[in-house]
């Protein structure tokens, strides 16, 4: 961060490209945005309960998939890195959250927590998506400082900490049906856990796992405490039909009950699934409003994995420079292409 306050030098001028989000795609975009001479302008957002700057990798203890790093690195330490590199290049950042968006007027207005309202030609909502929780308080302690709870399989479950132990999915979905199937590979055993008598999952997911030797399913079950001081040892449960309690010896716990995409503050403004993901046109991130582009977990309730959401961040930044280059503004060293996806002239 620089020593002036970002939006202090920007007041009267309205910003080339505007960034909304702190993860992965949003640095991404930012390090592409500010390697072309656009000087984007970052609202990284602010602390709220469990929700941080950095979004989910913020949970993340070892990032063993990031490629680059034969040693793993701390989620939150990827963060920090991909931000100082997005900075280096000429990235402004403000800690705020952005309270509205009017993507009516052009250009566009935004409008954050504390400061005053800014326009942006071009604007990249990379907003991710925040994993529910069951909202425990020893699932989130443990949850934060690496001691066996996580809401990801695929980013965590490959890690020594969870080798040969028996390990708890808990949903009854599609994510608790592929993070079941995943942590197969590695886990002694793996017990799903649903708080109904019949999964929601689509039938060939869940009849992968019914069939799957190494899981066994708790029906009309429910989480009601997680037991452990400094590493999971297991979890109280209680028979949703009959109120009956138990324990059971765990050594991890995976909560796989659905993502909630941050969306809010967009307050239906841009296109979205049924899900409440954004938009956005086939293999482009142009979401329903002409020079606004989604990247990231916001848009994706299907890899979620940090690659793939700077992956979609170099996506937004190199659309927006094209936008801007057909627009006649900003500074661009990028081609003109022909006519963009979702139908207008990138
Ligand atoms: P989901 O379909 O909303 O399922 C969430 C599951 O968690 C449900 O079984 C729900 O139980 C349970 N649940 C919710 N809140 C709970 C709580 N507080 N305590 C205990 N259990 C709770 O979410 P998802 O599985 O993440 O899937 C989201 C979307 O992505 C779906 O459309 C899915 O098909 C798609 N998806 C597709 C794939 C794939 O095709 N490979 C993979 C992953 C996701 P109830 O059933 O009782 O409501």
């Amino acid at each position: 961060m620089t020593s002036v306050h970002p939006l202090m030098s920007t007041a009267l001028s309205t910003e080339n490209v505007v960034i909304i989000g702190s993860g992965p795609a949003a640095w991404t975009a930012a390090i592409y945005a500010a390697r072309a001479n656009l000087r984007p302008l970052v609202f990284e957002g602010e602390p709220v309960g469990t929700e941080l700057p950095g979004g989910q990798l913020m949970l993340t203890t070892d990032v063993e998939n990031f490629p680059g790093f034969p040693e793993a690195l701390s989620g939150p330490e990827l963060m920090d890195r991909i931000k100082a590199q997005a900075v280096h290049h000429g990235t402004r950042v403000v800690s705020e959250l952005v309270k509205r968006v009017d993507l009516a007027q052009r250009p566009f207005l935004i409008t954050p927590n504390y400061s005053e309202p800014i326009t942006a030609h071009t604007v990249i909502v990379a907003t991710g998506a925040a994993a529910k929780w069951i909202g425990l308080d020893n699932e989130m302690r443990l949850a934060q400082q690496g001691g066996g709870v996580s809401a990801c399989a695929v980013c965590d479950g490959a890690m020594p900490f969870y080798r040969n132990k028996r390990l708890a999915v808990v949903g009854g979905g599609d994510t608790a049906m592929e993070e079941a199937m995943y942590l197969t590979k590695f886990a002694s055993e793996v017990v799903v856990i649903h708080r109904r008598d019949a999964f929601r999952a689509s039938k060939v997911m869940a009849n992968r796992v019914l069939n799957h030797p190494k899981v066994r399913v708790l029906w009309n079950t429910q989480v009601t405490d997680v037991l452990g001081s400094d590493a999971i040892t297991g979890l109280r449960l209680e028979d949703t039909v009959t109120g009956a309690s138990s324990e059971l010896e765990v050594g991890g716990l995976f909560v796989a009950i659905g993502h909630t995409p941050n969306t809010r503050f967009l307050e239906g403004q841009l296109a979205t699934s049924e899900h409440g993901y954004i938009k956005v046109a086939s293999w482009r991130t142009a979401t329903t409003v002409d020079g606004v582009f989604a990247a990231g977990d916001v848009i994706d309730d299907y890899y979620r994995q940090a690659i793939t959401s700077a992956g979609t961040g170099c996506m937004a930044a190199l659309e927006a420079e094209r936008w801007l280059a057909h627009h006649g503004l900003g500074e661009s060293s990028m081609p003109e292409t022909a006519a963009s996806p979702n139908g207008h002239q990138g």
